[in-house]
């Protein structure tokens, strides 16, 4: 089974993303994850009859800010609304959140694939309160319900359906969490539940305009996850189009173990959920002045650091890209380069060295990294070894662990150890005769051609130096005696 291609994918995306403010949304409660279950809890969360809701300043801000990065219209006056419907961990019977009036209209996200930029529409962004998490005993005998994520704030990111690939969902969904992480408003932790993404899906033949069938896909818990069951209901649906038979509305669950989706119930509509404004809660009025002063502190926002990478320091927009996803690796990066570094060694460095041991251990599950394997000062003065020809590369390398949790600085590790690069020619001179003589297989193979038995020459004289020759100058002083 594979996509037709006469047929394309017609993708939007909704996002709930937790607020990272510290009470709940209506009342004081900490709004932390974790904890023991139903000790975060008051009569407001808990949905007790005779209690009034009182909105969280803060979640009105987080919104503001999450509007203006993505080019909202943030609407002057907004309002609650409560949607109706039955679940055991929602106790009041009806969900607070915003419906035919929310806070931020319109917007954009703008993705990078491949090298090209496109921009994905957004259709609103609202506020609204999480409900409780039902736990399913193992033993499938008991059902428990812990409070905790009850009133937890949430926004509710809707885009337009104007994805066509799961490429292009893969990269809206990256660039809006890293957005997000920059703003500081939510950690994006897709395995906590803290970002969390619905996908509707549907098929229509190419070129025409008309959408088909919508199908809503649930329960994906991690990038790959969202990919693959966006990707399993495109080939289903295409499938299902090319054969004639009939797609049913509705919303699917995706089985990560089985790798497919299977359905879960027919898509309810808006109308099943009887919406009506909260009569508990004024309308709510952000003035001009709010939005200003949400505006005046917003930070610099991951498109334009990249752009700026490009344009200021000549990096590749792929490379540019890696360094600004996320803020704390920007940040690092430029901290290297207030210490002197070259900004494309400092680059290099970053990418390849830094960021494979903070993924190796899972540093980036901070949302900010705090404890990385080296201070971006001692990085910045490596880089500058290696650039004065001082040390070389490997040795650079070498230095990380063993600088790992100091505040030494590398130069003098290098000044006391006496790892500085043999650059000395006649000491060189001397290791190649030396290399020479013990190996005259490898070096007549090289006479008689096989210019590759060079490598492992100049591996005999780095063993010599003890790994502190100059490789360059060993090559060359290497290939001169052979010659
Ligand atoms: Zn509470």
């Amino acid at each position: 089974m594979s996509a037709h291609p006469d047929i394309e994918a017609v993708i939007g995306l909704e996002v709930h993303a937790e607020l990272l403010t510290r009470a709940k949304i209506f009342c004081g409660c900490s709004a932390a994850f974790g904890g023991q279950p139903n000790t975060n809890v008051c009569p407001i969360c808990l949905g007790m009859p005779g209690v009034l809701p009182v909105l969280n300043r803060r979640v009105v801000e987080f919104a503001i800010r999450a509007g203006l990065a993505t080019a909202c219209r943030i609407a002057e006056r907004s309002r609650f609304a409560r949607k109706n419907y039955f679940y055991p961990d929602l106790p009041k019977g009806y969900q607070i959140t915003q419906y035919e009036l929310p806070i931020c209209i319109g917007g954009q996200i703008e993705i990078l694939l491949d090298g090209d930029t496109r921009k994905i529409g957004l259709t609103r962004i609202h506020m609204e309160e999480d409900t409780g998490k039902n736990i399913h005993d193992a033993h499938g005998d008991a059902s428990l319900v812990d409070f905790n994520r009850s009133g937890v704030p949430l926004l509710e990111i809707v885009s337009e359906p104007e994805m066509r690939t799961v490429e292009e969902a893969g990269a809206y969904l990256r660039t809006l969490r890293s957005i997000l992480q920059y703003l500081e408003i939510c950690d994006g932790n897709m395995e906590e539940g803290s970002f969390r993404c619905d996908a509707n899906v549907s098929v229509r033949p190419r070129g025409t305009a008309a959408l088909g069938t919508k199908v809503e896909v649930k329960n994906m818990n991690s990038f790959r996850a969202v990919e693959k069951a966006i990707a399993f209901e495109i080939v289903r649906q295409s499938e299902a189009l090319r054969t004639g038979e009939k797609l049913r509305q509705e919303t699917r669950l995706w089985d990560a173990d089985r790798e497919e989706t299977r359905p879960m119930r027919s898509k309810e509509q808006a109308h099943d959920y009887r919406y009506f404004p909260e009569p508990d809660l004024l309308p709510l009025v952000v003035p001009e002045a709010w939005v200003d002063e949400v505006r005046r502190a917003m930070p610099e926002l991951p498109a334009r650091r990249r752009d700026r990478y490009v344009r200021a320091y000549g990096l590749s927009p792929y490379d540019a890209d890696v360094l600004t996803q996320r803020k704390d690796v920007a940040d690092y990066f430029e901290a290297g380069l207030a210490d002197g570094a070259p900004a494309k060694e400092m680059a290099n460095w970053v990418m390849t060295e830094l960021l494979r041991i903070v993924r190796e251990e899972k540093l980036d599950d901070a949302l900010v990294i705090r404890d990385w394997p080296i201070s971006a000062a001692q990085l910045a003065k490596l880089v500058c070894l290696v650039q004065a020809g001082t040390i070389n590369r490997n040795t650079a390398k070498g230095l990380i662990p063993r600088l790992r949790g100091t505040a030494t600085d590398p130069e003098e590790l290098v000044r006391a150890e006496g790892l500085g690069q043999v650059s000395d020619v006649g000491a060189l001179e001397a290791a190649v005769a030396d290399v020479i003589a013990k190996h005259p297989a490898q070096v007549a193979e090289f006479r008689s051609g096989k210019d590759r038995v060079v490598g492992f020459l100049v591996g005999q004289v780095m063993k010599a130096t003890k790994g502190k020759g100059n490789p360059q100058l060993v090559q060359e002083v290497l290939r001169k005696a052979l010659t």
